[in-house]
């Protein structure tokens, strides 16, 4: 129905890149139509990513807390047990909540939603092949690609989302598995590894490289890798999977060292690969209108997100930089801006990142390692929660604010925060950092008392200067 008229822009993929970009164009005046194969609006992201994962994150985090930590704050149960059907509704009733209320959005703002798989005819022209069976072209004068990213496999591996399964699979699993083994030390990795080990799964997470999460500062992921052992996660660092065998009741993971070595074996009852994701374009008909991509299929664009081809655009996970929602939604809007000739802006370093494991570890700007090698001469402030009196209230204290600033300015260059909130803590020193903020001009903000963010506060004093509770 929407093909015959010619639409303004054309937005494939409605996920946090698309659906973003489909209403901000249509608040932005542009007559707007949104392609999705799906069925659901919300992408990757609302469906099998940082939704439902936050959801399970949440529910397993509180039955952890019943079982360890409530009969210290004087709340007695007599008995605590996972029912995990249930956890598992509440989970499927946020996503499924939440993507309703993007169709809501895209009525109110009158965007145009086709559902069906869309491919190019021209640069143009999308073909879309309908879920209900039928097929219809949609024009735009500008067509933006937000088809996003999929799970990467690793050789050899095959996914069948039972017991060998993709973060996907392993936001559905239908029992606790006795013994998990997570393939890759991402945060994806460590945050399912969280929630199946806090439901009682034995968790062993095998990494390739010497470290966890390769984006974090370096001495802040030795602390967090300190307490996710506490937790009992295990790791296998610098070790390589050689083989996996489904022949048996479980699974028999082959390892060796990463450098070569002497082989062993490792069983498991369901093994997640998470060793990354990649970009999505299969069927989209790139070469045929010759949108130029890289050598990881990552589409290629400019400042103003246009692609090689001239009314072509792309957004998000298809896209290099941060494969992460927020980042996604920020290209949709600057893409639109640019399109409707107005000026638009992304700054990929200034990109928060967030793991949401217990504690959560958040960070923006750069690590210590990463100044030290640019050169540039740095001081660091840092306050531990331990000697923050919220913190220690409620007998959550395990954690850290780090600060790194340049020496001679004071001017802030990377934030990084353990904490158990740390994921909602960190944007106050986002803005800091995109405002161009010294350490000291935190540090002379009146933060509320008793707070979290008096850690960030402190860590700011001690960053120029000397904190006071410490
Ligand atoms: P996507 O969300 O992948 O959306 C692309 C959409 O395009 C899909 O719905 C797809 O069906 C559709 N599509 C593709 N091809 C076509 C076609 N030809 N025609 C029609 N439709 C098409 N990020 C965070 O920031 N925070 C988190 O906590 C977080 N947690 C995550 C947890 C997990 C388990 C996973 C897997 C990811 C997580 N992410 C998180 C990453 C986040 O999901 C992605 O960065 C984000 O979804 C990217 O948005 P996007 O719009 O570029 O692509």
């Amino acid at each position: 129905a929407s093909g015959s008229e010619d639409n303004d822009v054309v937005v494939i993929g409605g996920g946090p890149g698309g659906y973003v970009a489909a209403i901000k164009a249509a608040q932005l005046g542009l007559k707007t139509t949104c392609i999705e194969k799906r069925g659901t609006l919300g992408g990757t992201c609302l469906n099998v990513g940082c939704i439902p994962s936050k959801a399970l994150l949440h529910s397993s985090h509180m039955y952890h807390e019943a079982q360890h930590s409530f009969a210290s704050h004087g709340v007695k149960l007599s008995s605590v047990e996972v029912d995990l059907p249930a956890m598992m509704a509440q989970k499927d009733k946020a996503v499924g909540n939440l993507t309703r209320g993007i169709e809501g959005l895209f009525k109110k703002n009158k965007v145009t939603y086709v559902k069906g798989y869309g491919k190019f005819v021209s640069p143009t022209e999308v073909s879309v092949d309908t879920l209900d069976g039928g097929n219809t072209v949609v024009n735009g004068k500008n067509i933006i690609v937000a088809t996003g990213s999929d799970v990467k496999s690793l050789p050899g591996i095959t996914i069948d989302e039972k017991r060998i399964v993709s973060s996907t699979g392993a936001l559905a699993l239908s029992e606790i598995p006795k013994r998990l083994v997570v393939i890759g030390a991402g945060y994806i990795g460590l945050e399912m590894g969280s929630v199946w080990g806090r439901l009682g799964s034995q968790v062993t997470v095998v990494e390739f490289a010497s470290d966890i999460v390769p984006t974090m500062d370096g001495e802040v992921r030795k602390q967090f890798q300190r307490m996710l052992e506490k937790q009992k996660m295990k790791f296998m660092l610098k070790t390589k999977v050689a083989g996996v065998d489904t022949s048996g009741d479980g699974v028999k993971l082959t390892l060796e060292p990463a450098s070569g070595g002497d082989q062993t074996t490792l069983e498991a009852d369901v093994v997640l690969v998470s060793a990354g994701r990649t970009p999505f374009a299969a069927g989209l008909g790139l070469d045929k209108i010759g949108v130029e991509t890289d050598k990881m299929g990552r589409i290629l664009v400019n400042e103003k997100f246009a692609t090689n081809v001239p009314s072509v655009y792309a957004i998000g996970d298809v896209i290099p930089g941060p494969m992460l929602a927020h980042k996604a939604e920020e290209d949709g809007v600057a893409c639109v801006e640019f399109i409707a000739g107005k000026h638009g802006h992304v700054d990929y370093d200034k990109v928060p990142g967030v793991v949401y494991t217990h504690p959560e570890v958040a960070y923006v700007g750069k690590t210590e390692e990463q100044v030290k090698e640019l050169g540039i001469e740095y001081r660091v402030g840092k306050f531990p929660f331990l000697a923050n009196s919220r913190a220690k209230a409620i007998d959550d204290a395990d954690g850290i604010v780090k600060i790194v600033a340049d020496k001679e300015t004071d001017k802030i260059l990377g934030v990084h925060i353990m904490a158990p909130n740390a994921g909602e803590l960190i944007h106050e020193a986002v803005l800091a950092i995109n405002y161009g903020a010294a350490s000291e001009d935190i540090a002379r903000v009146c933060h509320a008392h008793p707070t979290m963010s008096e850690a960030l506060k402190e860590a700011a004093m001690a960053t120029y200067d000397k904190p006071i509770h410490i």
